[in-house]
């Protein structure tokens, strides 16, 4: 008998019909003799619901009490499965983050989990109860409800899983596993039987939202095995492996990112002196901002220019910062562009192969587009474009990197 981790996301649980099958599912996982816990997140747009609602008393809400809000949507539907489950002769029982003790550090809107008391829910387990969880959410040492930011649940399931030492967790979702890209972008992208940890960690961070990166990081630190299902489809899913071997087979590039989230911000004629880039980025990390690329640009005329990368939701508060630097460095400009985006080519086999960053340079040179700026890792290049060339250069990428399934395995 094993113990398997459930977690189903929002479009999963979107409508009380969905909700009925999910609990028809959980159902027939329990008669096959498995101990279950399912996560769930709340339904599908409520969360966006929520967050309209505070936005409509304040700009910036308060952050404590977002959380103490959003949190109701995945309390919904934790009670509407278990009631789900209980009809059908299922004995169940539903927790917040609260009373299972989620317990996270004070991060509110953007908590990371410290501590889960696996004890309650084992003597459910014990007593053959299915344990509803809600996703999403914890509780600090003072008692606060904190949410762990967007796509939180998946962290949930992952953790609860570590902690409860499962044999699996399960993330089911709107499609039946990872895709080389979104298929919801590029109609030839093909599903993975597997990616590696690492790999799966770097495509979350640059922009694939299937999986919540803190979600990635927590399966591979406590090596929980760790699955992408569809919901109401069969199928083996993507395994989210440690085995870099066996991936190693696959092509050089096993998917593309992309992330329509960051601005750019440019201060022109900045003294290149030491100690530039510091008197730069100092000002904007005491902001709180965390920036994503830079790039210095080569010294003329003993000036230089200085370009970086923000998330879109801090572009304003960086851009005025940079305008209080540029006055006192005596800069030239500063110049702000929002209509970009970063695409972000990821593989292990990157590591053995030459040339992939020049091949994907090519197949961007090809259609005209041009990059703005580009970084890399051991494991990725990332580029940022135009925005409006975004789904152009994907599945350009996707195209020259024969990432493209055969044309009978498309919807084209
Ligand atoms: P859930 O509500 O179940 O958590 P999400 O919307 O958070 O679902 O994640 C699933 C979505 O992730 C898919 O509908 C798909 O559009 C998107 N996605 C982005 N990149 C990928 C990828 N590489 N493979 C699969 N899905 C992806
Ligand atoms: N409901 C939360 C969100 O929409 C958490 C989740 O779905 O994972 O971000
Ligand atoms: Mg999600």
């Amino acid at each position: 008998m094993a113990l398997i981790v459930q977690k189903f996301g929002g479009t999963s649980v979107g409508s009380v019909e969905r909700i009925e099958q999910v609990a028809e599912k959980v159902r027939k996982f329990r008669e096959g003799g498995d101990d279950i816990v399912v996560v769930v997140s709340a339904m599908s747009g409520e969360t966006n619901r929520l967050i309209d609602l505070a936005k409509q008393i304040s700009d910036q809400p308060v952050a404590r009490e977002l959380d103490v809000m959003v949190s109701t949507g995945e309390q919904v539907t934790i009670a509407l499965l278990a009631m789900a489950l209980i009809k059908r002769g299922v004995p169940a029982v539903s927790y917040t983050g609260n009373q299972v003790r989620i317990l996270t550090d004070s991060a509110h809107t953007k908590a990371r989990i410290l501590q889960i008391d696996a004890q309650r829910i084992q003597q459910d387990l014990k007593a053959g109860r299915v344990v509803v969880v809600a996703g999403f959410q914890g509780v600090d040492e003072k008692g606060n409800i904190t949410t762990l930011g967007r796509g939180g649940s998946d962290t949930t399931g992952v953790a609860l899983a570590a902690a409860l030492k499962a044999d699996e967790c399960q993330i089911y979702t709107d499609v039946d596993g990872v895709y080389t890209t979104d298929p919801r972008v590029v109609a030839k992208a093909q599903r993975l039987d597997k990616i590696t940890f690492e790999e799966m960690l770097e495509m979350a961070s640059l922009g694939s939202k299937v999986l919540q990166i803190r979600a990635v990081e927590f399966a591979g630190k406590y090596s929980v095995p760790l699955r992408v299902l569809h919901s109401f489809q069969e199928g083996p899913g993507t395994l989210i492996t440690l085995d870099e071997e066996e991936s190693m087979e696959q092509p050089i590039i096993s998917g593309i990112a992309f992330n329509r989230d960051e601005a750019k911000l440019t201060i022109r004629g900045v003294p290149d002196t030491p100690g530039v880039a510091f008197k730069i980025l100092g000002p904007i990390s005491a902001a709180n901002v965390e920036v994503d690329m830079i790039v210095q640009n080569v010294a003329h005329d003993n000036t230089t220019d200085f370009t970086f990368t923000v998330h879109r939701n801090d572009y304003n508060s960086a851009l005025q910062v940079l305008h209080t630097i540029a006055s006192e460095m005596g800069a030239r400009e500063v110049i702000g562009d929002t209509d970009i985006a970063k695409v972000s080519i990821v593989g292990v086999g990157m590591r053995s192969h030459a040339g992939v960053a020049s091949r994907m340079f090519e197949a961007l040179a090809k259609e005209n587009i041009n990059i703005q700026m580009i970084s890399t890792s051991e494991i990725k290049v990332s580029v940022v474009i135009e925005e409006k060339y975004l789904e152009l250069a994907v599945r350009a990428l996707h195209t020259a990197f024969e990432l493209d399934a055969p044309a009978s395995n498309t919807a084209e």
